[in-house]
């Protein structure tokens, strides 16, 4: 009986692989280095190690995996498992990275946009639990985003949909590499923080983090806003709201059921939320938002390999 799926969450440094069932748990886990600077296929063949540790490390696995899910940086295509390029990976440009694991491993293959990935597993086993549609943010160095739409990822009409990180909040904004202006990246990322908070130290705001220098982080501006500092709060309030007014943006457009904050500054937690919620109850309409769950990402360090196993499952059926 096939009744597990092994899911790959390909990233910069490490290649998380885990063998989920067909309920979402997870019944063995395999860890190793990327090796990204040796090439694409160096990196597939680590693929294919960590995928045959998992086959090997539940009893009778290969006979009861019906395929393998891999979870990788993109933009990619879907249909055919072709990233496309991944800034993070050295020399990945094209790479046909389904045909590559399915040849190393000898199993049907399906490729997934990690953040993708990761909405999927919030929307089957995390946050969103029992909810049928779905939005999730990635909060760190960029801002990421997955679409789920009844139980799918929705990839739009060319593979791209779910670039949430380049949503305009403001049409006269600075300049982004996406073409646009004023992309809600340039406003509520963690550099974005940091830029901010130097700003404003340059203009003689008085901070405890005025003598940070190089160390100055989002973490660090958390920290100084836990600890009282006005300059660090007004920082976490700003960025909350800027988050606020993108995510006003996808509730008029989409309605999902809930919006999951995910990443590094995603820590921020409560301070983060807070001016979230408030601006949402203040510029949207009450219909928008009824019931209308907004939270954190549930399935921490596990949501890339769950996403990419249940990807495998759900897109048969979603193509
Ligand atoms: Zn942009």
């Amino acid at each position: 009986m096939q009744d597990m799926v092994v899911g790959v969450d390909l990233g910069g440094t490490n290649i998380k692989a885990g063998a989920v069932s067909s309920g979402g748990e997870m019944l063995f886990r395999s860890r190793m280095s990327t090796d990204a600077s040796a090439g694409p296929e160096r990196v597939a063949d680590r693929i294919g190690m960590a995928v045959r540790d998992c086959l090997e490390g539940v009893e009778g696995g290969r006979e009861r995996t019906a395929g393998v899910g891999v979870g990788s940086p993109g933009p990619l295509d879907p249909a055919t498992g072709v990233v496309w390029a991944a800034p993070n990976l050295p020399g990945w440009t094209n790479v046909p990275l389904r045909r590559m694991v399915q040849d190393r491993v000898g199993l049907p293959c399906e490729v997934e946009n990690d953040a993708n990935a990761a909405s999927l597993a919030e929307q089957w086993m995390g946050a969103g639990r029992g909810a049928a549609s779905l939005v999730l943010l990635t909060l760190g160095t960029g801002i990421g985003g997955g679409i789920v739409l009844g139980g799918k990822v929705w990839h739009g009409f060319g593979g791209v949909a779910g670039e949430i990180g380049h949503m305009s909040i403001n049409p006269d904004g600075p300049r982004c590499n996406c073409g646009g202006r004023g992309c809600i990246e340039a406003y509520a990322s963690a550099p974005a923080m940091v830029r901010r908070m130097r700003e404003a130290i340059a203009g003689g705001r008085r901070t405890t983090l005025s003598g940070q220098g190089e160390g100055l982080s989002a973490r660090a501006i958390h920290e100084a806003a836990l600890a009282g500092d006005a300059a660090a709060r007004e920082n976490m309030r700003m960025t909350g709201f800027y988050l606020g007014v993108a995510i006003c943006n996808i509730m008029n457009v989409l309605n999902p059921e809930v919006v999951v904050l995910s990443g590094g500054v995603a820590a921020a937690g409560e301070m983060l939320l807070r001016p979230i919620r408030e601006t949402v109850e203040e510029r949207t309409m009450e219909a928008v938002r009824r019931n209308v769950r907004i939270c954190f990402a549930a399935l921490g360090e596990d949501a890339g390999v769950i996403g990419a196993a249940r990807a495998f499952v759900t897109r048969g059926a979603a193509q």
